[in-house]
């Protein structure tokens, strides 16, 4: 992959076509603020993002309390203090002495003696004259006896003081950054803030107590109380309602287009599904009934279908894949599926074979590794219309391949997915094709709404019958001696174990060298066949390994978390996940979601190094007590915050900036039904208030999906 091009070294993009002219100083470059320099620059790109709106964003997470107004006498060590004083004779130290520079001050009270290291001199002796009259503010220390104060925050005169904020914010800091230096940068940006048309209800503005935005913007930096850091003040809870209406605004503007979007009315007579569901060698579940019921629906219509199936590992999707696929073909034309991995699509291709088979059509497998005159022979035929059902890896079909009349695209295991990719995925990539997206990540309603609010949702959320549940035990590592003998008698009678290693503090070199020496030593104490894969290995090469071990051929498969997705190999029925405390419960699930596919009983031993945190002993306990994705997934969110759940920026979850999806999560539900009215009575955002939601959308960047308007 091309390392992303370096921002800075680039020129500036024009403005988007369409932005309103108000925004324009909002969308500047940061450092055409007074004050700030390309250095600073620099630093506000890395902590805030380079634009003036950004340091908008950029909300404070504490408050200094400059209240306290005591006497000399009265101040309490490791509190701050404002306090009137009156500047002594200077005590500057002798050259070449390390000793601070003092500058004693009174009150009618005491003394107090303000420090400073490597102090100049000069600018000292400008700022505090001797003889007159201070405001100084700062922590108060106690030093042998004597009341001090080190670099106070402010020396202001009596004039200034009368301005000074009652409670300063707090903004997060990067280094080289001081707080002072954002904070007048923060100033400057607040300065530049334009009052804009209200897009908000007003109504509902006012059964939420919100301010208009300017005043909103101002509030949330200068705040006149403890409550307004709180992220339930009015003033913050309204921000994060503009960005969650932009967002959601946005994801309608998609979706509706997508309806608009002419489909063809697909509709099968069902004499394949028949035949495969007689080939079955089980019943579907009633889940899969009904999400195929949907699907049906969908693809009845005359719009485009884009919906998502999310099912727990193991809950069948690829069966309601078929079905939706076999809709298409009973019509007459062609189904895709599409993988992200090579061994993905092969395993894919494997189970559809027979049943393809027996309904009498014809399916094709094509990946990366199909080459020359193989490849052209199955391109060919995709594109004569004589493959029903083409199996292959995503990178394929954004590529070349053209296909006589694709009806239904299944995109499998994208729940790393955004909304710009689905977009494409729309517009260019199979234009006109009804497309069906699964996930086997569960995604609790509050982020599904956010990230995928533009989809219809079908849930699986039984698991197919027969299935056992997974043993699930944990232990520390101290008795690893005695899992590895467990290992050797099951793999005698014929088990097949994974092994997972985990992530080593995000260094994958570290990674690969401790599941390095695990492969070494398992394989010593076991003698058993055991292989290797890791993420560093190359595609082909971890594919092999990955084939083997669903061959059999190897019967302890030492991983990193490579094998976290979709891969189903029954015969395995032990799962080992070494330091399971440092794995998040989603993915534990995920994991042990590889096993449990068989007849076999299967178990999980997450073994986990002592003493265990809190939050470790939680998730070890979630994992134990249930194994519904859907539970451990809302679990997830509450024991870990929703910007980590599906680690926010693979996940193609939209960053939230001002809102945050634990404190607003009614708020997000009320904006989507806000989108709903919205486009109702204006699908065009046309009135007036239309106008103004289209520079909401500008605000936070959303614009792209006024592209979706008809008038846009
Ligand atoms: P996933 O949802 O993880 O993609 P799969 O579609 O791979 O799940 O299905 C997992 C396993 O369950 C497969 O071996 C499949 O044949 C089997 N399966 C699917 N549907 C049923 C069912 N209704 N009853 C029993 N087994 C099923
Ligand atoms: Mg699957």
């Amino acid at each position: 992959m091309t390392p992303p091009a370096d921002p800075a070294a680039m020129p500036a993009p024009p403005p988007p076509r369409g932005r309103p002219e108000a925004l324009f100083p909002l969308f500047a470059d940061a450092v055409k603020l007074p004050g700030i320099g390309p250095r600073l620059q620099k630093l506000l790109e890395k902590l805030t993002g380079p634009k003036v709106v950004d340091l908008l964003w950029h909300l404070p997470t504490g408050l200094i309390d400059r209240r306290n107004r005591p006497h000399i006498i009265d101040a309490q060590p490791g509190v701050i203090a404002t306090m009137e004083v009156v500047i002594g004779p200077h005590r500057a130290p002798p050259r070449g002495s390390r000793a601070p520079y003092r500058v004693p001050c009174t009150d009618e009270t005491g003394e107090i003696i303000l420090t400073f290291f490597h102090a100049r001199e000069d600018y000292l002796r400008r700022t505090l004259p001797e003889g007159e009259t201070r405001v100084i503010s700062g922590e108060v220390e106690v030093y042998g006896g004597q009341v001090q104060m080190t670099h106070p925050d402010h020396v202001l005169t009596l004039d200034e003081a009368a301005a000074l904020p009652p409670y300063e914010p707090v903004y997060p800091l990067t280094a080289g950054l001081s707080g002072k230096v954002l904070a007048k940068a923060i100033k400057a940006a607040l300065e530049r803030v334009p009052e804009l048309p209200e897009w908000m209800d007003a109504a509902w503005a006012r059964q939420q107590n919100f301010p208009p935005w300017h005043q909103a913007v101002a509030r949330v930096h200068e705040p006149t109380d403890l409550t307004g850091i709180e992220p339930r003040d009015p003033a913050r809870s309204r921000l994060a309602y503009d960005e969650m209406l932009a967002n959601q605004l946005a994801l309608a503007l998609v979706r509706a287009r997508m309806k608009r979007s002419r489909g063809r009315p697909l509709a099968g007579d069902g004499r394949l599904r028949r035949k495969v569901e007689e080939a079955l060698p089980f019943d579907l579940t009633r889940g899969q009934r009904i999400a195929i019921a949907e699907i049906e629906a969908d693809l009845k219509e005359p719009y485009r279908m884009l919906r998502l199936l999310q099912g727990d590992v193991g809950s069948g999707k690829t069966m309601v894949a078929l079905m939706a696929m076999l809709v298409a073909v009973e019509a007459g034309a062609q189904a895709a599926l599409m993988a992200p991995t090579e061994i993905l699509a092969r395993q894919h291709a494997q189970t559809l074979a027979p049943l393809c088979e027996a309904a009498g059509i014809r399916m094709a497998v094509l990946t990366g590794r199909d080459k020359g005159k193989a490849r052209e022979a199955i391109v060919a035929a995709a594109e004569a219309g004589e493959i029903d059902i083409l199996v292959g890896t995503h990178a394929l079909f954004q590529g070349s391949v053209a296909f006589k009349d694709l009806a239904v695209a299944v995109v499998d295991e994208q729940h790393r997915f955004g909304v710009r990719e689905r977009m494409e995925l729309s517009s260019k990539g199979v234009a006109g094709t009804d497309v069906l997206v699964m996930t086997a990540t569960p995604i609790p309603r509050t982020l599904q709404l956010t990230a995928y609010g533009d989809m219809d949702v079908s849930r699986l959320t039984e698991k197919p019958a027969g299935r056992k549940p997974i043993a699930t035990r944990a232990l520390p590592l101290e008795r690893m001696g005695e899992v590895t003998a467990g290992l050797g008698r099951a793999i005698a009678g014929g088990r097949q174990v994974y092994w997972v290693c985990p992530l080593v503090e995000e260094s994958d070199v570290l990674d690969v060298a401790a599941a390095e020496d695990r492969y070494a030593g398992l394989k010593a104490t076991l003698g058993a066949r055991v292989g290797l894969v890791h993420g560093r290995m190359k595609g082909p090469e971890r594919e092999e390994v990955m084939s083997a071990f669903q061959a059999g051929d190897i019967d302890v498969l030492v991983a990193t978390t490579v094998i976290e997705v979709g891969v189903d190999v029954p015969n395995a029925s032990i799962m080992v996940i070494e330091h399971a405390e440092r794995f998040g419960l989603a993915q534990l699930h995920q994991l042990r979601g590889r096993v449990g596919r068989g007849t076999a009983d299967s178990s999980c031993l997450l073994l986990y190094k002592t003493p265990l945190g809190d939050m470790a002993k939680k998730r070890i306990a979630t994992l134990r007590d249930t194994e519904d994705g859907f539970v451990i997934a809302e679990e997830d969110l509450i024991l870990r915050g929703a910007g980590e759940v599906l680690g926010t920026r693979q996940s193609g979850l939209p960053q939230f900036r001002l809102a945050s999806l634990e404190a607003h999560a009614d708020l997000i539900a009320a904006a989507r039904d806000d989108v709903e009215l919205i486009l109702n009575r204006d699908p065009e955002l046309e009135s007036e208030r239309g106008q103004a939601l289209r520079t909401l959308l500008y605000l936070f960047e959303r614009d792209e999906a006024i592209r979706y308007l008809r008038a846009g």
